[in-house]
């Protein structure tokens, strides 16, 4: 694993497509104006509008990196949230924005050589889709140890909630040492192929033993929490256990706009 390159502040860029992954969910690329942002797949950056209308918010990176810098984005459209319904829906192509980072340590261990498990909540999928596509690219340059079994659970309310599916599924049938599957939490039995269910609920039936394994959750604080505490009770090494929680940060504020902080009800998958 390389070396995560040190913070760079505001660095401009360009948002390029939008994409809605889900009925809430955007995809947003961004290419960089000069400077890239260097980082290490399953890190986070902090972004707002480049007339700093919004507060800094952060974002983990949808992809692996890449020779032309490019970040995606999936933002989860928070009802009332300033900067999410600005990047999602207020946002144009061709607007610029600020970025700065890379931080955190959602990133794989070289050190592990066994299998990896990833447990994913809406856009929670971020930081584990630029995992599995720096596991790929590992393959592909010959690391053997990126062929051990790679799992992807991806938890969704309903089939609309669901990230893309068909990718990650064709993804999975293109790649024998990667299985991925989708756990519906709010459909009624037998509506919809299993499994079916929150993922403490399914998780046992499916991993029974997560001793040998390197287990990586993202999503709400509700969901990481939950599925940290199915992760322990089925064994997981606590060395291996890797979370990234999409918590509100208390970010100081003093830009243009006005600071929104509703009281709104947060839905976990
Ligand atoms: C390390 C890290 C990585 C993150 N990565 C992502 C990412 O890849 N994609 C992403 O969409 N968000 C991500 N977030 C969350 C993001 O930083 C913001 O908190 C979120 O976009 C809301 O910002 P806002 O300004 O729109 O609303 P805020 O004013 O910050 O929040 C408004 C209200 O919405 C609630 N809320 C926050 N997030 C959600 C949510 N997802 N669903 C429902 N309610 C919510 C808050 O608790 C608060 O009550 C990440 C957070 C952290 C700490």
């Amino acid at each position: 694993m390389p070396l995560a390159p040190l913070p760079d502040e505001d660095v401009p860029f360009v948002l390029v497509a939008r994409r809605w992954c889900t009925p809430v969910v955007a995809e947003l690329t961004l290419d960089p104006v000069g400077d890239q942002v260097g980082f290490v797949a399953g890190q986070y950056v902090l972004a707002q509008d480049a007339g700093r209308t919004v507060p800094v918010r952060s974002y983990s990176v949808a992809n692996a990196p890449r020779p032309d810098g490019r970040l995606t984005l999936l933002v989860t459209a928070v009802p009332d949230g300033p900067t999410s319904t600005w990047l999602a829906r207020g946002s144009r192509v061709g607007d610029r924005l600020l970025v700065s980072g890379p931080y955190g340590t959602f990133v794989a261990d070289p050190g592990h050589h066994g299998p990896t498990l990833y447990l994913a909540g809406g856009s929670g999928l971020a930081p584990v889709r630029a995992l599995l596509q720096a596991a790929v690219a590992r393959l592909e340059a010959g690391d053997a140890d990126a062929a051990e079994r790679h799992t992807v659970l991806f938890s969704g309310r309903t089939p609309a909630d669901v990230i893309d599916e068909a990718q990650l599924a064709e993804l999975a049938g293109s790649h024998p040492w990667l299985d991925y599957l989708r756990t519906l939490t709010r459909v009624a039995p037998g509506s919809a192929p299993p499994p079916l269910g929150r993922v403490p609920e399914v998780l046992p039936g499916l991993l029974p033993d997560l001793g040998p394994h390197a287990v990586y959750i993202a999503g709400s604080p509700g969901f990481v929490d939950a599925c940290t505490r199915t992760a322990q009770r089925l064994g997981v090494h606590a060395g291996r256990l890797h979370t990234e929680e999409f918590y509100a940060e208390p970010v100081p504020w003093h830009g243009a706009g006005v600071a929104v902080t509703p009281a709104i009800e947060v839905e976990e998958p």
